[in-house]
């Protein structure tokens, strides 16, 4: 199978992205639409100068200043919208999006309107075949209390869709501890707990995200590179790492775990994770925010020396750890299979 043949057969499948934020989703024709509505006029190659960081203060610099355009539940639905078609266009049937609820509920929004606007959209996608599940997020430079009103929020909000609290932002700013009366409220409502850490922080903070707090996935974790015995645990546990290749070059990330010269992506851990027999996914976070999308990160993946079934293997990752009952997730599972042994990858 050559690359072109190996491409095709890559956009074919039919795939799952597990790590993926709404609001860096927004491409910057839509942030120049969203802008004009609150009267500021920017162009789309200022937005995507602004989509350009030299370390990771300046990415939640750029999050906050594209966040402050979503400020009414259509805004919402409309960037929703946006990323489900381009998901749908790359045969992504089934998504875990991560909505940022701390910042809605800073920012004082009618959280339920929001959501609404949101099932607008997923019912607009399924329609398409296309499924998603929300997570939602607290940001840890907000502080513990924001995280417990986020945890309320993220309970009160299963109903409509959402399976699992998380924490971002800044992974320095607020350590496990003080995380634990959030995660133990959504917990014990039933939710899946999920958090960042070890993206630009050590493995001391993946460690305390999986004891402390119980995390079940791992957002990003690459600093566990620094650990081998914490590597060999979370293969052992069968711990899962979402792994966001560009975005890990394009904040910072990998040039702060690895020294300026390991800023490349033929520098990042990720082959090396699988290869050691780590459980991981490959997602974008970010997509408009790194100028990438699901098929990007597969090219790259392919670039680490990926095989075509090593890549099939990692795409059907993406459903194994899906957040979805044992029936739906098999049902899915069976569909990939039957796809990539068609298509030749498995
Ligand atoms: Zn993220």
């Amino acid at each position: 199978m050559n690359a072109t043949e190996l491409a095709a057969a890559i956009a074919a499948l039919p795939k799952a992205e597990l790590h993926l934020h709404l609001e860096g989703s927004i491409a910057p024709e839509t942030v120049v639409r969203l802008a004009a509505n609150y009267g500021v006029e920017v162009s789309a190659e200022e937005v995507a100068a602004r989509y350009r960081y030299t370390d990771f203060a300046g990415f939640i610099e750029a999050y906050k200043w594209v966040t402050s355009f979503l400020r009414r539940p259509a805004d919402y639905r409309l960037i929703a919208e946006e990323l489900f078609d381009r998901l749908i266009a790359q045969n992504v049937v089934y998504a875990e999006v991560t909505l940022s609820g701390g910042v809605m509920l800073r920012r004082g929004q009618d959280v339920e309107a929001n959501f609404a606007a949101l099932i607008g959209a997923a019912e607009r996608a399924a329609v398409k075949g296309f499924r998603v599940q929300w997570i939602f997020d607290a940001a840890r430079q907000f502080g513990a209390l924001e995280a417990v009103e986020t945890a309320l929020w993220a309970t009160r909000l299963a109903p409509a869709g959402v399976v699992a609290f998380s924490v971002g932002g800044d992974e320095l700013a607020l350590s496990a501890r003080d995380l634990q009366p959030a995660y133990e409220l959504a917990r014990s409502a039933g939710l899946h707990a999920l958090a960042h850490a070890g993206e630009i922080g050590g493995p001391e903070i993946v460690r305390e995200a999986i004891d402390m707090l119980g995390a079940e996935r791992i957002g990003h974790g690459i600093g566990v590179l620094h650990d081998p015995i914490l590597m060999d645990d979370l293969a052992e546990r069968g711990l899962p790492l979402e792994i966001c290749p560009t975005s890990n070059l394009r904040t910072g990330a990998l040039g702060r775990q690895l020294g300026a010269d390991g800023a490349r992506l033929d520098r990042h851990p990720l082959k090396s994770f699988f290869d050691r027999g780590l459980r991981v996914v490959l997602a974008t976070d970010d997509p408009a925010m790194f100028e990438t999308d699901l098929l990007g990160e597969y090219r790259v993946a392919a670039a680490m020396g990926f095989s075509p079934a090593e890549l099939a293997r990692l795409a059907e990752a993406s459903f194994a750890l899906a957040l979805l009952p044992q029936a739906e997730r098999q049902a899915y599972l069976d569909l990939f299979r039957g796809q990539a042994e068609t298509l030749g990858l498995l």
